[in-house]
């Protein structure tokens, strides 16, 4: 019988990639698998698949019946629909452990590190299987992107010498170049309405009875949103106007350097400026280190409001 090997729902590039590479795992051992995905692929895990010429797998979202290896997660309410968790044979994970109990005993490998591809290329090595190199590059890029290029702090050095035997294998020789090109994918604002991106994450606080508004565009660089700048202040402008809004700011958070250009609309600009210690440059400053609304800008903005 089939094993269908499965990320979870919402799929990332790690759960695409990590069902593809365990399904080859699988048939290296003699086992019939098909990898599957929950749902359509995100634009970084399209580029992803084109890039390293490999076919995107199927759309199973009902396991009903079938024989499932989960990757990426071990959680039923991430898992395929229906799924009978006496159908699971295999769980390959960098996560906490979830709520699947089997009957019987079942593969599991669960390792506190960034990535699946991290676990999976030790699985391979530890089976004596060679990694195909178009699947070495995706297992690559998965863990490039869940360790944010090792920025994150989920990242080990296991994912590191992962990544250094995997790119030999892959033939890519620049894997900062191959994060950039992913994060081109993730982060593009090609034809997507000014507004939109404003609220594409966004949230409103109440600080002291003022009503601030937030939004972030995580960007390669700045020039992404260039020729948009003005289209994005318009943008904020509406919201305010129809939110009745104290201040609204718009985190343009350049991920490679490491710092955000913040647009600022606001009642009274100083409240601003004080939160940050930098003075408005136009409608903009910039802050050097700044990436985290929820850790840096907001409660910034709180103290500068007495919260
Ligand atoms: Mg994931
Ligand atoms: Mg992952
Ligand atoms: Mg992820």
């Amino acid at each position: 019988m089939a094993i269908y090997v499965s990320g979870h729902k919402n799929p990332d590039t790690d759960s695409v990639t990590a069902a593809i590479g365990y399904a080859e795992l699988l048939k290296a051992g003699g086992e019939e698998a098909i990898p599957v995905m929950q749902g359509e692929m995100n634009p970084e895990t399209v580029t992803v698949l084109e890039r390293f010429g490999v076919t995107a797998p199927e759309i199973m979202t009902d396991a009903t019946g079938k024989t499932i290896a989960l990757v990426d997660h071990s959680d039923l309410n991430q898992a395929p629909d229906n799924l009978d968790a006496n159908n699971v044979v295999g769980i390959v994970d960098h996560h906490k452990i979830g709520d699947v109990t089997t009957n019987n005993p079942i593969f599991c490998c669960v390792k506190p590190v960034g990535c699946t591809g991290t676990v999976l290329k030790q699985l391979y090595d530890t089976q004596g299987a060679s990694v195909d190199p178009k699947v070495a590059g995706l297992m690559l890029s998965a863990i490039l992107s869940d360790t944010v290029n090792f920025k994150s702090p989920t990242c080990t050095d296991e994912d590191k010498k992962a990544v250094a035997e995997l790119k030999e294998i892959a033939g890519v020789t620049d894997t900062d170049e191959l994060f950039m090109e992913m994060l081109k994918a993730k982060s593009s604002v090609d034809g997507v309405p000014a507004r939109d991106l404003l609220n594409r994450d966004y949230k409103d606080f109440d600080m002291n009875g003022n009503k601030v508004g937030c939004g972030q565009l995580e960007l390669a660089t700045l020039d992404q949103v260039a020729a948009i700048r003005d289209d994005l202040y318009k943008a904020m402008e509406e919201q305010k106007a129809e939110g009745g809004h104290h201040t609204i700011l718009l985190m343009l958070t350049d991920v490679v350097k490491e710092g955000t250009q913040l647009v600022v609309l606001s009642d009274d600009a100083s409240v601003v400026e004080g939160a940050f210690d930098s003075k408005l440059d136009g409608n903009s400053m910039w802050i050097p280190g700044m990436m985290s609304r929820k850790k840096q800008t907001v409660p910034n903005m709180q103290k500068a409001f007495g919260c």
